[in-house]
């Protein structure tokens, strides 16, 4: 048996684990012996030090020794039973409320020296513990530390504790998997002693190194299966693809505007790649607006040049169609693209399923259901994918075996993270960044507004409409007891119509798909002056023609979700406004957060200040991915520890370093599927 089999076994095999609290266990998604011991303690107790009556602490938990005196059990039933006992300093009275009398002679017999520990109360000018659940004869026998887990209902703390100390008992001794320059960096301590260490203290555990240990075998796991990723694309030689280099000038004729130095750079990049004869696997990475499309676009026609096929995959339908259009828009109607998308009829799907077959197509726009494996390829030779934060490294990699061994990827997407983050989520990928925005731009004029003076605000649309500009109404979505609601931007849908009539769309996540798009296909015509919406506008959809969001209860909402928000207008020449609208009593802290984004328009300054203000869990993209988070690591606490995986990930790297050696830590982290894969 492996050392990680018994880890990653149902908790059902540990004694005393029955159905029932598999299932409270499996609430807190533990299911695994590994899930289990990897909840840690979330605080100790230390029952350690022993004290004097006279010293005692009221308040706190403390450890003391006292004779029993003598019991006091009245013979009303609604006073508890009292023991009075004492030191050579004082007197101690131990309570005790629902509690038999036999029980309480037993654990604190007449005349005799016993150990308790409990919290020290005080009551009428005397201190007394109240139903002490740690007492012995044998002071030693009293568990020094005691651990404290974050509990569920149903699992108490003593049965949280059985438990786990039933899992540890049987606790495979694991390989080091660590090299032994790493491992001195965290004194040497061992999986097994580090987990031992951390669920049963010797000492309270003030030191980090423990923890430090495991945090860092979860970022090293995560690491290596990038590296591995990024390894396995490589490996194999792909025939290079030749590049046109007058289609820059082409296209910037065809759209009317020049190309900016950072995406000739990335265009740039992207053709080296290509050209290569290794295959690309690449993140163009940039803010909202900064014109990825063309980019991408750009290099997507090379690869047709080239006689390949090319996959365009974006989130939504809408934003698949305005992509081809685009495409269409540039290199006319007879470029053998085409839309495939969930509405797209059952002859002419066919009809499509079957040109691509032949390689008479040559790109074809859509969603996700390209990758169904109905849809195949003769040739394909680039697969993109828009808005990458959506899709999770596990459909990243499906996706990039659908191709063959030609076949370059290129993902966008225009979520910033920070560094540690980009290591994460994006350490198997070359990346390429576009950090400026188009000159034509005008800068967003960003305003907070209280609720109060929304007249201030309709008067503003109605300006907006007389110059045939649009604007969006952004609501916050409720979410309560895992029902979404709905409520406030149906409110506010009612309340617009009344003053601007039809003018007035609303989208929100109940819809079902198809009268969604109708609506911003509408919203996209002008048809529609004002779109009320929760979130869903989100994605890259390109609407020139709005000049305004309003964005309701904005304090609700992430800083890199306000800036995603914001970034929907802007995208044409005229002028555009943000408004963030506020409920009047606003905390510090969102204030704070507003004033930042009112200062700044730079998405990566942003989401670094977001994610000091808030943690990285909230921040846009990490969640939605779909991805777990870590368990224990933090891309913020544990920067050090990131920057020192990645030096060691160079060092495997360099070292051609066999990943054998790493098989347990790859196994028992996430992601193990993929592993299986690869070693
Ligand atoms: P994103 O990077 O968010 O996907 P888009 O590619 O949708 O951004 O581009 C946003 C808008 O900017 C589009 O309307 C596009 O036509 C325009 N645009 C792109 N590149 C330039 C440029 N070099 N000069 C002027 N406008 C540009
Ligand atoms: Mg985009």
């Amino acid at each position: 048996m492996n050392d990680y089999e018994y880890l990653l076994s149902d908790i059902s095999i540990l004694k005393g684990v029955g159905k029932s609290l598999v299932n409270k266990f499996k609430r807190k998604n533990i299911n695994t012996i590994f899930d289990l011991i990897l909840s840690l303690p979330t605080k100790y107790i230390d029952r350690s030090i022993e004290t004097k009556i006279k010293d005692l602490h009221i308040g706190k938990i403390q450890t003391v020794t006292i004779f029993v005196e003598k019991y006091n059990f009245p013979r009303l039933r609604n006073l508890p039973n009292k023991v009075i006992c004492s030191d050579d300093t004082g007197k101690l009275d131990c309570i005790f409320f629902n509690s038999y009398e036999g029980y309480i002679k037993k654990i604190l017999p007449l005349k005799k020296y016993i150990t308790i520990s409990g919290k020290i109360g005080f009551f009428r000018g005397r201190y007394q513990i109240t139903n002490p659940s740690h007492v012995n004869t044998d002071k030693n026998k009293i568990k020094k530390i005691h651990s404290n887990y974050s509990l569920t209902e149903g699992i108490s703390d003593n049965i949280f504790n059985k438990t786990i100390n039933e899992a540890l008992n049987n606790l495979p001794k694991m390989n080091e998997w660590l090299n032994p320059e790493v491992l001195k960096k965290f004194d040497n301590i061992s999986w097994n002693e580090a987990i031992l260490n951390l669920h049963n203290p010797k000492k309270e555990v003030k030191e980090k190194k423990y923890i430090n240990r495991l945090i860092f075998d979860e970022i090293l796991s995560t690491f290596l299966i990038n590296s591995n990723i990024k390894k396995n694309f490589k490996r194999k030689k792909k025939i290079p693809k030749k590049i046109n280099f007058d289609l820059s000038s082409f296209v910037e004729k065809n759209i009317g505007f020049k190309l900016t130095i950072d995406q000739n750079r990335a265009i740039n990049e992207i053709n080296n790649d290509i050209s290569s004869n290794k295959r690309m696997f690449r993140l163009l990475q940039g803010d909202v607006g900064s014109g990825k499309t063309i980019v991408s676009i750009i290099s997507a026609q090379n690869v047709i040049f080239n006689n390949y096929q090319v996959a365009f995959m974006a989130p939504t339908e809408i934003l698949a169609k305005q992509h081809f259009n685009l495409f269409k828009k540039i290199f006319g109607e007879t470029s053998k693209a085409n839309l495939l998308t969930g509405k797209t009829e059952y002859k002419k799907r066919k009809d499509i399923l079957k040109r691509l077959e032949n390689n008479e197509i040559k790109i074809v726009f859509g969603t996700h259901a390209l990758f169904q494996n109905k849809v195949k390829f003769k040739k394909l030779g680039l697969i993109i994918i828009d808005e990458q934060h959506k899709f999770g490294v596990n459909q990243r990699k499906k996706l990039s075996g659908k191709g063959g061994s030609n076949c370059d990827v290129l993902v966008m997407s225009a979520t910033p993270i920070p560094r540690t983050m980009m290591m994460t989520l994006y350490g198997d990928m070359d990346v390429t960044l576009i950090k400026s925005k188009p000159k034509n731009r005008k800068e967003i004029e960003t305003y907070t507004k209280d609720i109060n003076k929304i007249d201030d605000v309709i008067n503003f649309i109605k300006r907006e409409i007389i110059n045939n500009n649009q604007i969006f109404w952004v609501c916050p979505l409720i979410e309560e007891s895992k029902k979404v609601d709905h409520q406030s931007s149906i409110a506010r849908y009612k309340y617009l119509t009344k003053i601007f009539k039809d003018k007035v769309g609303l989208i929100h996540g109940s819809l079902d798909k198809n009268d969604k798009d109708q609506i911003l296909e509408k919203f996209l015509n002008n048809k529609i002056k004002v779109l009320v919406s929760t979130t869903v506008i989100e994605v890259g959809i390109d609407f020139p023609n709005a000049t305004g969001i309003v964005i309701e209860d904005s304090n609700k909402f992430g800083l890199s979700q306000l800036h995603q928000l914001r970034g929907r207008v802007g995208r044409g020449t005229k002028q555009s406004y943000c408004i963030l609208l506020f409920k009047s009593s606003l905390s510090e802290n969102a204030r704070k957060r507003l004033k930042i984004l009112k200062s700044s328009t730079d998405g990566f300054l942003i989401a670094e200040e977001d994610l000091k203000l808030r943690g990285y869990g909230d921040l846009l993209g990490f969640q939605q991915s779909g991805q777990k988070t870590f368990r224990l690591a933090d891309p913020i606490l544990n920067e050090d520890l990131f920057i020192l995986a990645e030096k060691e990930i160079n060092n495997i790297e360099k070292d051609n370093g066999k990943l054998s050696k790493y098989n347990s830590l790859l196994k028992l982290y996430d992601r193990a599927d993929i592993v299986n894969e690869l070693i």
